[in-house]
C-alpha cells in the first residue's frame, strides 16, 4: 500500500498535488512519500512481533540522507554494502552499531572504516574475506564480528539478474561446506563469530522460496548457536512489492478484492510463514528489506516532449531517461506511467512506446502498451521507482542527476536539488 492517488483529476503524493512539483521543481523529478516509508517499516516489525528481531533497511535501495534519517527515527538498523552507504548511515544520524556490512568485494579500508565505527558485524561471502578481516583486526589490535552469508542453493523464482541463493551465483559460502567454513574461521584469533546470514534475492512474489529457505538453514543456524555462540540469524531482504497494476495497489480494497491465489505476499503473510520456523532457533532474527521499504514509496515524474509516429510505432518521447531510471533496460523491470492529471472517459487509449532521450536502443520504459493519451508537454509519473531508481542514475550523456523530493503530510521537501552542469563539470575543470 502506498500514498499515490488521483484527487481532484490530479496525481497527488499524501496531500501534494504532483503536478505543482512538476512545475515548481522540473522534471525529471523524483518524489517519494514519508508517511509510506513508516508505514512499511511499521507493518513489518508488528507483522515480526512476538520474536526478538531487528529490521537492518538495504541502504543500497535508497540512500538518500533525509530517507535514511526517517529510518533511523523509526528506530531501524541499516544493512550496507560498501564504506560509502556507512558513512551516508553515519551523517544520516544512524548507529553503526545497528549496522551489518555485506558484499562480495570489502576492501582494506571499508574493513577499517567499519571496525573503528564498531559496526553490529561484516556478512562475510567467502573464507578469503574472513582471512582478510582477521588479518586488518589484528593490525588494528581489534576483534572483527562476523556472520557468513549461506548460499543455501534455492530457487527464489525471480529474474535471473536480482535470483543471488542458488550455488551459480557469486554470493555468499555453499552449504555444503558452511560448517566447515565456521570451524576454520573460529581458529582465528581476531575474529568473533555472531550470526549467520542469508539473502536469496529480490522482488520475490511468493512464500514458497522464503519457507523452503528458512527451513533448511534454521536447523544450520541452531548447530551454529550450540558450537559458537552465535547470536543472529538474518533471513535477507527480497519480499516483492506490486509492479503492476501500482496505482491501484495503493488501496487496501484493492487486496482484499484479489482471488487468495492470486493475491500478492503480504508482508504479514510472509512474516506469518516465517516465524513459526524462526521462533524455535531461539536466535534474534533480523531482516534486510530494500525494495519493501521504499519501492511503492515512490515516483518518477517526466514530461512528454514529443509526440513520434514511425511506420511500425509510436513513441512518446520523454525527458527522463535510462540514466535516471534503469531498471527496465536493465532487468527488464517494469513500472506502470500514469498521467498527473486524471484519464477521463473521452480520453482516448493508445498503444506506444514511452522512450528516454539517451543514445541506446535501450532507453525505454514501455514497449507497445496501451496507454491513455498524453501530449506533448504534460507530465506523466513511472510509478514504483523508490528503490533502485536514483540511486543507480548516472551522467550518462552528460545528463545531470534528477531532483529528489520528500513528501510528508502537506509538506514537499527538495532532498536533493537538481544536479547542475557546473557540478558536473567542476572537478574536470580543476583538471584542465
Ligand atoms: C540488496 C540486498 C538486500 C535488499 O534486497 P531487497 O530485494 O531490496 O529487499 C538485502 N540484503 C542483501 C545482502 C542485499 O544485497
Amino acid at each position: 500500500m502506498h500514498s499515490f492517488h488521483y484527487q481532484n483529476a490530479s496525481l497527488h503524493c499524501e496531500d501534494v498535488d504532483l503536478a505543482t512539483l512538476a512545475d515548481a521543481h522540473g522534471t525529471p523529478a523524483y518524489v517519494y512519500s514519508a508517511n509510506t516509508i513508516r508505514d512499511h517499516y511499521r507493518r513489518l516489525d508488528q507483522a515480526l512481533g512476538d520474536i526478538d528481531h531487528g529490521i537492518e533497511y538495504a541502504v543500497k535501495a535508497n540512500s538518500n540522507l533525509s530517507v535514511l534519517k526517517l529510518l533511523v527515527e523509526e528506530g531501524s538498523g541499516f544493512d550496507i554494502v560498501s564504506g560509502g552507504e556507512l558513512r551516508r548511515v553515519i551523517e544520516a544520524g544512524g548507529d553503526a552499531g545497528k549496522c551489518t556490512f555485506a558484499g562480495v568485494g570489502k576492501t582494506r579500508e571499508e574493513i577499517e572504516y567499519a571496525l573503528r565505527e564498531q559496526i553490529y558485524c561484516f556478512n562475510a561471502e567467502s573464507e578469503e574475506e574472513v582471512a582478510f578481516i582477521n588479518t586488518v583486526a589484528g593490525e588494528m589490535g581489534v576483534k572483527a564480528p562476523v556472520a557468513f552469508r549461506v548460499n543455501p542453493n534455492v530457487d527464489a523464482k525471480t529474474h535471473k539478474y536480482i535470483s543471488t541463493g542458488k550455488s551459480e551465483n557469486k554470493f555468499g559460502v555453499d552449504f555444503e561446506v558452511i560448517e566447515d567454513a565456521y570451524a576454520r574461521a573460529a581458529a582465528l584469533p581476531n575474529i568473533t563469530l555472531r550470526g549467520l546470514q542469508m539473502h536469496i534475492g529480490s522482488q520475490l512474489t511468493s512464500l514458497q522460496p522464503f519457507i523452503e529457505a528458512v527451513e533448511k538453514v534454521a536447523p544450520l543456524a541452531n548447530k551454529l548457536k550450540e558450537s559458537y555462540g552465535i547470536e543472529f540469524f538474518s533471513i535477507g531482504g527480497g519480499v516483492g512489492i506490486v509492479y503492476d497494476p501500482a496505482l491501484e495497489s495503493g488501496k487496501p480494497e484493492w487486496w482484499s478484492g484479489q482471488e487468495e491465489e492470486h493475491k500478492p505476499l503480504t508482508i504479514e503473510q510472509y512474516a506469518a510463514g516465517v516465524v513459526p520456523v524462526l521462533k524455535k532457533t531461539g536466535l534474534k532474527i533480523l531482516v534486510e528489506p530494500g525494495r519493501y521499504i521504499v519501492g511503492n514509496a515512490g515516483v518518477m515524474l517526466t514530461r512528454c516532449l514529443y509526440e513520434k509516429k514511425g511506420s511500425a510505432k509510436t513513441f512518446r518521447i520523454v525527458d527522463a531517461g535510462m540514466n535516471d531510471l534503469i531498471r527496465p533496460a536493465l532487468y527488464e523491470g517494469h513500472h506502470d506511467i500514469v498521467p498527473l492529471k486524471e484519464p477521463g472517459a473521452e480520453t482516448g487509449v493508445t498503444a506506444v512506446d514511452v522512450v528516454g532521450p539517451v543514445c541506446e536502443t535501450g532507453d525505454f520504459f514501455c514497449q507497445n502498451r496501451e496507454l491513455p493519451n498524453f501530449a506533448p508537454g504534460e507530465a506523466i509519473a513511472l510509478l514504483s521507482a523508490g528503490a533502485y531508481g536514483f540511486v543507480m542514475a548516472s551522467n550518462y550523456n552528460s545528463r545531470g542527476l534528477p531532483v529528489e523530493i520528500l513528501v510528508d503530510g502537506s509538506e514537499a521537501k527538495v532532498i536533493r536539488p537538481r544536479q547542475t552542469m557546473d557540478d558536473i563539470l567542476a572537478s574536470e575543470k580543476a583538471a584542465l
